[in-house]
């Protein structure tokens, strides 16, 4: 198995005693719905993982990056923490999932942070705090405004749900801070769709922009991001706003490690496989995942959209065809048809979809929540998640910023920054 996050866990854990092998560079899988709320500090970022020996405990684990697959020998090559390992299969699981998508906007790469892996909502939690600090400290209006504007670029859910909590724990967070009190912060979402959230049923993302809207979020649809340079953006309708926050969500890309396997490719640089999700021209090969173009005869107008929701049903489809195939059988069409789409947009606020019904304000963040922990696996990591959340209940947000946790302790993988630059700043920004 090539990858051990939503998609791979899921194989891995439904083969059960038949067991399977999991290349992995990290021995968890990242839950990646509950992110916005680590983010803010609801939830403990050790929460939203799950450790892939308890999720998978007949499982072998790896950890390691795949380099390269031999087809015909069928050996993977990978980078483990003792050096190159060559692995012997029977049959391959490709689960390698997507990375943002960057664009060659000038200053996007050198000023932008992201939210992807379980490094990013520590980072940009500890940013937001250092820039109410560096507010606190500053000596003119202008520098205040500047620190207490925050500009999140794709309205997709990762930037609407991760605005939407970054915006509560900023605004929890002045009650301690006297001289903030009445200082305006600005939170600005951009997109370039006519909508924000145009993933989700328009009544449900009208909702959402009318909330934002009250909430005096600035959303500028239609517009995109021109370029980013130290403590400012520019937006194509030539908009600058002074910053010190740039946070980039428009979007996922095909994890390119799958270029180098040898397995053949759409336009969008997904692996191609048939609707049992056995890769094409290949029987010993499947695929699935934001890594793979699946088909759904649930949906045949179109293949599946990168969400967790996808990637489980697709994991569940897999393991049960494996299991059929190795009994003799043969493999049976993947099919599935969303049920619900559920979005959280800060403290008892949310929207969702569910069986057709559409559910707004407390009741859409309760569905919310309440789904996303029906998904979470294990008993232990739900109670934990229950744990969190009963705690926020009951008490604000935690405002400690732990950067110089972060700056001695960034995981493998992650951007790389100078060694002497503060982390919590996108690369390139000033010190406070
Ligand atoms: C911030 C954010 C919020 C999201 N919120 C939602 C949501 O609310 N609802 C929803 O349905 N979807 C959501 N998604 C989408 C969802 O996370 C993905 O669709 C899902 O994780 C896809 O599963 P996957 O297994 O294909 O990829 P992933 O879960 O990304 O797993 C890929 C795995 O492959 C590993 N890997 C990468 N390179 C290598 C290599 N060379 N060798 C070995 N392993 C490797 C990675 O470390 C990772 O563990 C969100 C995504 C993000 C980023």
């Amino acid at each position: 198995m090539l990858g051990g996050g939503f998609a791979g866990s899921w194989v891995a854990r439904l083969l059960g005693k038949r067991g399977a092998t999991i290349v992995n560079p990290d021995n968890f899988s990242l839950f990646t719905p509950l992110l916005p709320e680590a983010a803010s500090g609801t939830v403990e970022p050790r929460h939203v993982v799950v450790p892939l020996r308890m999720m998978c405990p007949h499982a072998d684990l790896l950890l390691g990056s795949v380099r390269e697959v031999d087809l015909e020998a069928k050996t993977a090559r990978a980078t483990s923490l003792v050096g190159e390992v060559e692995l012997e299969y029977e049959r391959l699981i490709v689960a390698l999932g997507a990375v943002s998508r960057t664009l060659p906007i000038p200053g996007l790469a050198e000023h932008a942070l992201e939210f992807k892996t379980l490094a990013d909502p520590i980072l940009l939690r500890n940013h937001v705090l250092r820039r109410l600090e560096a507010a606190d400290a500053a000596s003119t209006e202008a520098e205040v405004q500047r620190q207490l504007t925050f500009v999140f670029v794709g309205a997709g859910y990762a930037g609407v749900e991760a605005l939407a909590e970054c915006r509560d724990l900023a605004l929890d967070a002045v009650r301690y801070y006297p001289r903030l009190r009445d200082a305006p912060q600005r939170w600005v979402l951009v997109d370039a769709a006519p909508t924000i959230l145009s993933e989700i049923p328009k009544r449900l993302g009208a909702y959402a922009l009318r909330h934002l809207e009250k909430q005096g979020v600035d959303i500028r649809c239609e517009t995109r991001l021109s370029s980013a340079e130290r403590g400012a953006v520019v937006l194509s309708d030539s908009a600058r706003i002074e910053t010190e926050t740039l946070v980039w969500t428009a979007g996922v890309k095909p994890n390119p490690a799958v270029n180098d396997l040898g397995l053949p490719l759409d336009d969008r640089g997904r692996i191609v496989v048939d609707e049992t999700l056995l890769v094409d021209g290949r029987s010993d090969v499947w695929a699935l995942g934001d890594c793979a173009a699946v088909r759904n005869r649930g949906t045949p107008d179109r293949v599946d959209p990168p969400t967790c929701q996808h990637a489980l049903r697709q994991a569940r489809a897999l393991s049960r065809n494996l299991r059929r195939l190795a009994t003799g059988r043969e493999a049976r069409p993947y099919g599935y048809r969303m049920l619900g789409q559920v979005a959280t947009l800060g403290r008892h606020k949310g929207i969702a979809d569910a069986l057709g019904l559409k559910f707004s304000g407390f009741v859409g963040w309760w569905i919310a929540r309440t789904y996303h922990l029906h998904q979470l696996p294990l008993f232990s990591r739900k109670l934990r998640l229950v744990a969190d959340w009963t705690t926020a209940l009951f008490f604000r947000r935690d405002i400690a910023e732990l950067t110089t946790l972060t700056s001695s302790a960034r995981p493998a993988g992650n951007r790389d920054v100078a060694p002497e630059e503060d982390t919590d700043r996108a690369p390139g920004q000033a010190r406070d």
